[in-house]
């Protein structure tokens, strides 16, 4: 049935589910959560309405305070932006500066400052995105949302995403397949199918260079690498993340997730983002790994728009060393 909204944010969440077609899935079914479908874009919709109103609720925003800043790789913040945007706050936004020029562009269309700071600084770098993040706020007497703690991340996961999925799939799943940013996600889903669909395990899908993997095989967290995936990875655990109920995890490597991006948009026409690209691999690699049916799902994070001029382009991949770079040949070959 067509349904009228009322307002943008009316739109957030009830996202479809596909069912992956012409991909090799083992003996498994495997479902994808299309979070690129939310009107910013992304899963993070769902978390920058979430927090932006427990933070009214508890008289932190709204007001005199109508300031708010945060530490993100982008779609935290357009979330932020769409709905600070509709409420008429002001909005601080500290972007690694590895992210996408689209991503910038965009937060900047709806308003928000943008402070860009380093990619290649740890936590405890006064550069360091988060610690940046939370010095302007501390100065500027604003709201510093802090996705990374705050309860209100997980918990529109457990209440919003999870009971969707479970619904859509008739309650018959055997895995779900996360990343982790914040780890709002992956808390969120485990908590809700630990309560409604118990036997449901949570397979973890870290870019290869990230200390998430080690955590959960060994529990202890090891020295990061560099990756070029955005918005998933990390090189702490943050307060967020619950990785207690995560029985597998999978380190893909750049390549592989750009790779399998890119043969999911030929193969199902969804355009995804890079980090769509490691979920789906890890999902893949864990449904060939079965030997009997089983249900997985994993989740299209975000739009691939903001990614076209990277791992969509081929001279890109190359000059990343991602992909064999095509003979030159002779010029006069293209224009004749
Ligand atoms: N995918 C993308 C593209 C993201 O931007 C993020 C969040 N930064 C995630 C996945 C991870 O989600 P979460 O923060 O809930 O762990």
């Amino acid at each position: 049935m067509l349904q009228n909204y009322r307002g943008i944010i009316e739109l957030i969440g009830n996202t479809p589910i596909l069912k992956v077609d012409g991909l090799d899935t083992g003996p498994c079914e495997l479902y994808l959560k299309l979070e690129n479908q939310n009107p910013g874009g992304s899963i993070k919709d769902r978390i920058g309405l979430a927090m932006i109103r427990a933070a009214e609720r508890e008289k932190k925003l709204g007001g005199e305070q109508r300031h708010l800043v945060e530490a993100t790789a982008g779609n935290t913040g357009l979330g932020l932006a769409l709905v600070a945007a509709q409420r008429g706050y002001t909005l601080t936004l500290v972007i690694p500066d590895k992210m996408s020029q689209e991503k910038i562009f965009h937060l900047r269309a709806l308003g928000a400052e943008v402070v860009m700071t380093r990619s290649d600084v740890e936590k405890g770098h006064p550069a360091y995105y988060q610690d940046l993040a939370q010095e302007i706020a501390r100065r500027e007497g604003a709201f510093y949302v802090d996705q990374f703690s705050n309860p209100a991340n997980p918990f529109a996961h457990e209440t919003g995403t999870g009971p969707e999925i479970a619904k859509q799939l008739g309650g018959r799943l055997h895995a779900m397949v996360c990343g982790v940013g914040s780890g709002g996600t992956l808390t969120g889903l485990s908590r809700y199918f630990a309560k409604a669909i118990s036997s449901c395990e949570m397979v973890l899908a870290d870019p290869e260079g990230s200390v998430l993997k080690g955590v959960v095989e060994t529990g202890r967290i090891g020295r990061a690498g560099t990756w070029l995936v955005e918005g998933i990875g990390e090189d702490f655990v943050p307060p967020n993340c619950d990785l207690s109920r995560v029985k597998r995890a999978y380190a893909i490597p750049d390549r592989e997730s750009f790779e399998t991006a890119r043969d999911l948009l030929r193969t199902c026409g969804v355009l995804a983002g890079s980090s769509t690209g490691t979920l789906l691999a890890a999902a893949l690699r864990y449904c060939r790994e079965q030997t009997s049916p089983r249900r997985v799902c994993t989740l299209v994070c975000d739009s691939g728009n903001k990614y076209l001029s990277k791992m969509f382009n081929d001279f890109w991949m190359q000059d990343q060393g991602l992909t064999e770079r095509a003979p030159t040949g002779d010029l006069r070959d293209l224009v004749s």
